[in-house]
């Protein structure tokens, strides 16, 4: 079928645009429904109804659309863009997983030669890179779950198929986090099902790299996946209740400051064992980490979170130390130096984070009192600044740049806190003096809070 001309629309179907913008999806639907409305018609600049909503951020209308058949991969846009390009360009998550669960394909590119995921990375959508990153359809592992050639069972039991979706889409990428989610699905977690999982993992890792569109992205988070896999088998083979062990393993923290030596030399193993040594990505990941000393930022699991997910934006979350999970809110009462998503999280952790707790807290004290006589002298300073420059000035002047001065204050630490290692947990190693810059954010903020 030949493509509808560009620019000619019926008087229904310019309605149709006014409504996107501005209408309700009744309207829309109403027109819709009128033979003088063809779903994919195209505007003078090759963009369809579907493309305008997404742009828009249109939720309601872009559902609509694809309700009536919207065509998700239209690509007669002037510059080569797609929908899922403006989805991506508008910032909404959900249109932008919309039009991938609606087939939209990931790897089209438009006139300059750049993806919707570079496109959205590149207007800083960080949240809609992290949804075209990680999609991975369902359909794709269903395909294992049906027998191939001279196979005579699926290579993936369809009972596993679920559970083992969910980790592959999870933005999570911390270890404890994935081995959480193997342990508390008790299909997954035995024997012969992890031993299935790890075949098909490395299966779609093979098949992202040998594809001629090749994911690297993908497939080194489906290898990743299935190492922390691997290790879990291990721990399984030995003991039912092991995963707990590895958990433990995963989180115990040096003597001298806490930090999880066995979790980074474990994802560093990881990323060392990429099958394909040629792939630009590992060589980028082995270039950041290589010279970082074990202990110091970046960690490996904040390097390999930016290059999988693109998680660059993410300066104000705060991630769980446990479990990486991202908007955490529950601090440890005694230090206030860490947080966790919940009670449990805590208690996960509390082995090995009560050796250095107290520390953690003379740490965070010591910061606070540094960080308030700062402010104070800050505030003198201003004062007399102010009083300098007019001698003449009144009190009421003079509480005004008190004000000013707070104010001051908190100016910089936004910008100290955003210039902070986006992934990096809180207060992790105490004592490094690059953690110490972030543990006087931290105690920064403290005050703050406490004088609201
Ligand atoms: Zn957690
Ligand atoms: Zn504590």
């Amino acid at each position: 079928m030949a493509p509808p001309r560009k620019g000619d629309l019926s008087q229904e179907e310019k309605e149709l645009l006014l409504v996107i913008g501005k209408g309700s999806a009744e309207e829309a639907g109403r027109l819709l429904g009128s033979k003088n409305v063809r779903v994919n018609f195209l505007d003078e600049h090759g963009m369809t109804p579907l493309m305008h909503a997404a742009y828009k951020g249109k939720v309601d209308m872009c559902k609509l659309l694809l309700r009536h058949g919207a065509d998700v991969n239209c690509n007669e846009h002037e510059h080569g863009y797609t929908a899922l390009m403006f989805a991506g360009l508008s910032g909404n998550k959900e249109i932008t997983w919309m039009m991938l669960e609606a087939g939209a394909e990931t790897d089209v590119v438009n006139s300059v030669g750049r993806t919707a995921a570079q496109m959205a990375a590149f207007v800083g959508q960080h949240d809609c890179v992290t949804v075209i990153n990680n999609f991975f359809p369902r359909e794709r592992l269903d395909y294992y779950c049906k027998s191939q050639g001279l196979d005579k069972e699926p290579k993936l039991p369809v009972k596993l198929a679920g559970p083992l979706h969910k980790i592959i889409t999870t933005t999570n990428l911390h270890p404890v986090k994935i081995v959480m989610l193997v342990k508390e699905n008790p299909l997954l977690s035995e024997t012969e099902a992890l031993q299935k999982c790890c075949r098909v993992l490395d299966l779609i890792c093979e098949k992202c790299m040998k594809q001629r569109e090749m994911n690297e992205v993908l497939a080194m988070k489906m290898h990743y996946i299935g190492c922390i896999f691997q290790k879990c088998l291990g721990f399984v083979k030995e003991q039912e209740d092991k995963l707990d062990a590895l958990i433990k393993s995963l989180l115990k923290g040096r003597d001298t400051d806490g930090f999880p030596v066995y979790q980074e030399k474990f994802i560093r193993e990881c990323i060392r064992k990429f099958p394909y040594c040629e792939a630009t990505l590992l060589q980028q990941l082995v270039r950041s980490i290589a010279p970082v000393e074990i202990g110091s930022d970046p960690t490996a699991f904040s390097v390999l979170t930016q290059a999988i997910t693109g998680q660059v934006g993410f300066v104000e979350a705060e991630f769980c130390t446990t479990c990486g999970e991202k908007g955490a809110g529950k601090r440890c009462s005694v230090c206030k130096m860490v947080i966790y998503c919940d009670r449990n999280c805590q208690k996960t952790h509390w082995f090995t984070h009560k050796k250095i707790c107290k520390t953690l807290k003379e740490i965070h004290e010591k910061q606070e009192l540094e960080a308030a006589i700062e402010k104070r002298r800050q505030e003198k300073k201003q004062k007399k600044d102010e009083a300098q420059a007019d001698p003449s000035s009144k009190s009421e002047e003079q509480s005004e740049s008190e004000l000013e001065a707070t104010k001051d204050a908190d100016g910089r630490t936004e910008e100290s806190v955003l210039n902070k290692e986006p992934t990096t947990p809180p207060a992790r190693a105490a004592s490094l003096p690059k953690n110490e810059t972030s543990l006087a954010e931290v105690a920064i903020e403290k005050v703050q809070e406490s004088e609201e």
